[in-house]
C-alpha cells in the first residue's frame, strides 16, 4: 500500500510532511509521496496508480475538478462543491471525497473555540475554497453566511448550490462588507487577498470595525502566517485563527478515508502540526 499526492506544481505541497507524521504517530509504515501529474494525464495517472499499490492520493491545482467525471463515486459533500481533494480505492473502484469543508469546520471548533452552528457568518470570496467552506458552513447549522465576491454573479452561482438555503449572495464593497460585519460573529477570508505572492490586498479594513467585540476573523491564508486582516483583527482583540489548523484538518479527515477507520482526531492533528512547525522527527 501506498498513498500519493498529485498536481502540477506538488512538491511545494505540505502533504507527504502532514501524512508522513501522523502515520509515524500511528506506528504505520506506508510511503506517502508528492507525484507530478500534469493536466490531461489523469486517465493514465489512474490506470498505473491501479496497478502499482496506490491505495488513496490527494489532489490539488488543477486535478480537483477535473477528477469528477474520471472517477466510480463521489461523496456528497464533493459532489456539492464539485471538487475533490482526496481519492481512495475501495474494492477497486475510484471513491472521491472533499476534506476541505470538513477541515475549516474542525479548525473552527478546536482552534477558534467558535461553533459554526446557529452564527451568522460574513465569508469573503466565491473561489473554489469559499465553496467548499461555504457549504461546510451550511452544513453545520450556520444560520446565515453573506458569500460576498468581487464578481457577484460567482458569488450568486455559489450560493445556489446549497441545497439547505443559508447562503445569501452580496457584492465586495466597503458599505455592504461594513453592513454585514455588524450583523456577524465570524468572518471568514475565503479570497487570495493577502496571500503571499497577491498582488493585491484590502482596499479598506472598516469591517473590521464593524464586527462586534466578541466576534471571531478566520483566515484560510497560512502563507504569510499572520495576514495583514489578521494583524489588524488582532490589535483590535478579535479572535484570530490562520489557515493551518485548517490544513491540518483535512489532512486527518483525509487519512480517516485512507485508512477507511476513525482516528483519534486531536491526536493526529497533533502530530501534523508538530510536523509543520518542525519538532516532529
Ligand atoms: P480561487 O478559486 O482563485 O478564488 C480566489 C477568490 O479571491 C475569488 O473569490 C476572487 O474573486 C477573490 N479575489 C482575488 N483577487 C481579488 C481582489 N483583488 N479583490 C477582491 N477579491 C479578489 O482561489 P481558492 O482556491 O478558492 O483559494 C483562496 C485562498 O484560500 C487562497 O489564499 C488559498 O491559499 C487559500 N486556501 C487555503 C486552504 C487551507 O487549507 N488553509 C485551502 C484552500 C485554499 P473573483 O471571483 O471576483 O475573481
Amino acid at each position: 500500500m501506498r498513498l500519493q499526492v498529485i498536481g502540477d506544481p506538488v512538491l511545494h505541497s505540505k502533504s507527504p510532511l502532514l501524512h508522513a507524521a501522523m502515520l509515524a504517530e500511528l506506528g504505520l509504515d506506508i510511503p506517502y509521496t508528492a507525484h507530478v501529474v500534469r493536466r490531461g494525464e489523469l486517465p493514465q495517472y489512474l490506470s498505473w496508480a491501479k496497478e502499482n499499490g496506490v491505495a488513496g492520493f490527494n489532489a490539488t491545482m488543477p486535478h480537483k475538478e477535473d477528477l469528477i467525471p474520471l472517477l466510480d463515486e463521489i461523496h456528497p459533500a464533493a459532489q456539492a462543491v464539485g471538487a475533490v481533494n482526496t481519492v481512495c480505492l475501495r474494492g477497486g473502484k475510484w471513491v472521491g471525497f472533499n476534506t476541505d469543508g470538513g477541515g475549516a469546520v474542525a479548525a473552527l471548533r478546536e482552534d477558534l473555540g467558535m461553533d459554526p452552528a446557529g452564527l451568522t457568518i460574513t465569508l469573503l470570496g466565491a473561489g473554489g475554497a469559499a465553496k467548499a467552506v461555504a457549504l461546510a458552513l451550511s452544513q453545520a447549522g450556520a444560520e446565515r453566511i453573506f458569500v460576498c465576491n468581487r464578481t457577484l454573479s460567482r458569488a450568486e452561482a455559489l450560493c445556489a448550490h446549497d441545497p439547505l438555503g443559508h447562503l445569501v449572495p452580496a457584492d465586495f464593497s466597503s458599505g455592504t462588507l461594513r453592513r454585514l460585519a455588524e450583523r456577524s460573529r465570524l468572518l471568514v477570508n475565503c479570497t487570495s487577498l493577502g496571500m503571499e505572492g497577491c498582488p493585491d490586498r484590502f482596499e479598506d479594513f472598516g469591517f473590521l470595525d464593524a464586527l462586534p467585540a466578541n466576534a471571531g476573523v478566520f483566515d484560510l491564508i497560512y502563507h504569510p502566517a499572520e495576514t495583514e486582516l489578521l494583524d489588524r483583527a488582532r490589535r483590535r482583540g478579535l479572535g484570530t485563527l490562520n489557515g493551518l489548523p485548517m490544513l491540518v484538518n483535512q489532512a486527518v479527515l483525509a487519512l480517516e478515508h485512507f485508512l477507511d477507520r476513525p482516528l483519534d482526531r486531536p491526536a493526529m492533528a497533533a502530530a501534523a502540526a508538530s510536523a509543520l512547525e518542525g519538532k516532529h522527527p
